[in-house]
């Protein structure tokens, strides 16, 4: 139907001189970790405040080993939201202990913060917010429940790397900071992640943790002090890393400019709710997800459809992850937490990444106006 080329819902953005620079570490004869995760980790913990940075080969990792960190297990429960990946989840079935959701909040759509007293058991030792769409979730009143209930946090920040909370960096404060570099993520290294930890001490858990448990002693003898996984980044995908770094900022701008221009153009009167405008300036406009219209809500396969016809990608980014078969084997049913349900069933991801030009939004705003009358005349 549409001579434009396919304008997926997102690409990463690697450039020349990082391409040449991977080649470099393909030459060296080092391919795994080494001088370029150092520099990697050295370069993050400067962009968060001198806080200690620890690379891992995945998001998911550095979620799990940040539970086991905190001494989480068997027995214990961990507070999150059903709004997310299900990685959130799994990293707390990996380590023995019980997810416990808590509904989502309608406007930002993370995890509703006046819910999570209720949900507090004594068996509850974590929480584990996630800034949606990369739109963070108050870190005061997060700090604050976390503080007078003394849970640990590790907070999911997958989606939401160079966002802000009031003016501070996300990752540049607070307990235990997740960050994903998966492809689709802000920042990417091809597959990886990182975890912001408190202090040094932590830190030399964390690389024990992330490889074999194994200490290297004086002399160059080897120690293994504690299981650990093996989850370890290369330096190939460290490479790619620090290209990204040297961009992020620029394309973190970027993405802003085509969300505005997405607000602009959007119109209102087809009857999608749109994310927050983000007055604050704090989210990094991870994704645009508007809901559909309450008399599409079940039709966003034909959506879908209609939009790939006209040669764009629409992503779902997340059914409600309780009503997922795993879990409602666990006891979890429609209805548990409907506002998650609600976004879950109407979200769809629209096209927004830093290489966009401006007239992909105009387009793709013009390709949901036609397929909603489309939708709408052939009900
Ligand atoms: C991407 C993502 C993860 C997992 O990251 P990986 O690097 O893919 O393991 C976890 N939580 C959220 C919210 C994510 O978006």
């Amino acid at each position: 139907m549409s001579a434009a080329p396919f304008l997926p819902f997102t690409r990463p953005s690697v450039d020349e001189r990082t391409i040449a620079e991977v080649g470099d570490v393909l030459r060296s004869g080092w391919l795994t970790t080494g001088p370029k995760c150092q520099a990697l980790e050295a370069a993050l913990s400067e962009r968060f405040g001198g806080r200690p940075v620890r690379l891992a080969n995945s998001g998911t990792a550095t979620l799990e080993l940040g539970l086991r960190l905190c001494g989480i297990g068997p027995g214990d429960e961990v507070i999150t939201t059903p709004m997310s990946w299900v990685a959130t989840a799994n990293v707390v079935l990996a380590v023995g202990a019980k997810p416990v959701f808590v509904d989502a909040e309608p406007v930002t759509r993370n995890i509703d913060l006046d819910r999570i007293e209720q949900a507090i058991t004594p068996r509850t030792r974590a929480l584990i917010p996630v800034d949606l769409a990369g739109l963070p979730v108050d870190r005061d009143r997060l700090d604050a429940l976390a503080t007078k209930h003394r849970l640990r946090v590790v907070e999911d920040a997958a989606q939401s790397f160079g966002a802000q909370w009031n003016g501070r960096a996300i990752g540049s404060f607070g307990d235990l900071v997740s960050f994903s570099f998966h492809p689709n993520k802000n920042l990417t290294t091809g597959e990886g992640g990182c975890l912001v930890l408190n202090n040094a001490e932590e830190a030399r858990r964390f690389e024990l943790l992330r490889l074999q448990g194994v200490a290297r002693l004086a002399g160059g003898e080897l120690e293994v002090e504690a299981w650990g996984a093996k989850a370890n980044m290369t330096d190939i995908a460290a490479a790619i890393g620090l290209g990204q770094l040297r961009t992020i900022d620029e394309a973190t701008a970027r993405r802003g400019e085509l969300a505005r221009r997405y607000f602009e153009l959007w119109d209102d009167a087809l009857g999608f709710d749109l994310p927050p405008q983000d007055l604050e300036n704090n989210g990094n406009w991870h994704m645009f997800q508007p809901l559909l219209p309450r008399d599409l809500a079940g039709r966003r396969a034909d959506f879908m459809e209609g939009m790939k016809a006209r040669g764009i990608g629409v992503g779902v980014h997340y059914p409600a992850m309780h009503l997922f078969s795993m879990f409602r084997a666990m006891g979890h049913a429609p209805g548990d937490f409907p506002v998650a349900e609600d976004i879950g069933r109407r979200t769809v991801t629209l096209p927004l990444f830093p290489a966009m030009d401006d007239v992909d939004v105009d387009r793709v705003c013009g390709a949901v106006a036609e397929v909603v009358a489309e939708l709408r005349g052939a009900k």
